[in-house]
């Protein structure tokens, strides 16, 4: 495939950016649901689904393991918000525990489901940033499972039971 030039000014090689990868503007990028790449084009197609590629400028966006981290992180987030809140609402009027529900179970709902697709988001630009997994422009193209190096080998020390 032909090096191509996108829309943005971002140079392609087969559907992957060459050049620079800030770290800081990718993030906030990311946190802000867009491409990495170009900034423009959306990241998730759905809620919480990525796009395969950029709409804008055609980035490769599978590549990405985000996996459990984006849970992990909105959990810290979020509860350290939440917690902070109920014991300084705590502190300062005592209310009754109803209250406390009434507040803080809404609001932590309310506040993983807008945190955890920005992220989201920001993880997979750092990832995209720093190269990682499929996101290296000199990366083969990841095939399989990943297990497949770790089957093992018939091996010369296999004890063999049978004599
Ligand atoms: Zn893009």
């Amino acid at each position: 495939m032909q090096d191509r030039v996108g829309p943005s000014g971002v140079t392609q090689h087969e559907g992957r950016s060459t050049g620079a990868r800030p770290v800081f503007s990718s993030l906030l990028r990311g946190a802000a649901h867009k491409c990495p790449a170009c900034g423009k084009g959306a990241m998730f197609r759905r809620y919480l689904k990525v796009a395969d590629n950029c709409p804008n400028c055609g980035e490769a966006l599978h590549h990405h393991r985000a996996d459990d981290a984006p849970p992990y992180f909105t959990i810290v987030i979020v509860g350290h918000i939440v917690v902070g809140l109920v014991l300084a609402v705590e502190m300062a009027y005592r209310p009754p525990l109803w209250v406390h529900a009434a507040l803080w179970l809404p609001l932590t709902v309310i506040l993983t489901l807008v945190v955890l697709p920005s992220v989201k988001g920001a993880l997979i630009a750092l990832q995209w940033a720093l190269l990682m997994h499929g996101f290296d422009p000199d990366a083969k193209e990841e095939m399989g499972t990943g297990f497949e190096a770790t089957l093992p080998e018939a091996s010369p020390h296999r004890l063999d039971f049978r004599s």
